[in-house]
């Protein structure tokens, strides 16, 4: 069970960066693991352009989405879930 030391717990290289980009793009990351990706992203240039060519086609999925017209009870559905979902981190952060 020996850790290896060039590798400490709270490190995280590229891979685990790339990996997760997605979950943090879109605020479902632990907390613990948004501080460390964040720190990575500060100092890697190539994750970071990463995060923001994540952050475009986030953006533009949900432009196309808004274009078209969605069944009133999908967008109600996914507004609930929205919703929620602020709540529960509110809720986290809180306690
Ligand atoms: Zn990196």
């Amino acid at each position: 069970m020996a850790q290896d030391p060039r590798q400490p717990d709270d490190a995280v290289d590229c891979a685990g960066v790339l990996l997760r980009l997605f979950e943090f793009v879109d605020n479902e990351t632990e907390p613990v693991d948004r501080a460390r990706i964040q720190a990575h992203l500060d100092e890697c240039g190539s994750c970071l352009a990463e995060y923001d060519r994540d952050l475009l086609l986030k953006a533009l999925v949900r432009r196309a989405c808004a274009r078209q017209s969605a069944p009133a009870q999908l967008r109600s559905q996914i507004l609930t879930r929205i919703t929620s979902t602020q709540v529960t981190v509110v809720r986290r952060t809180e306690s």
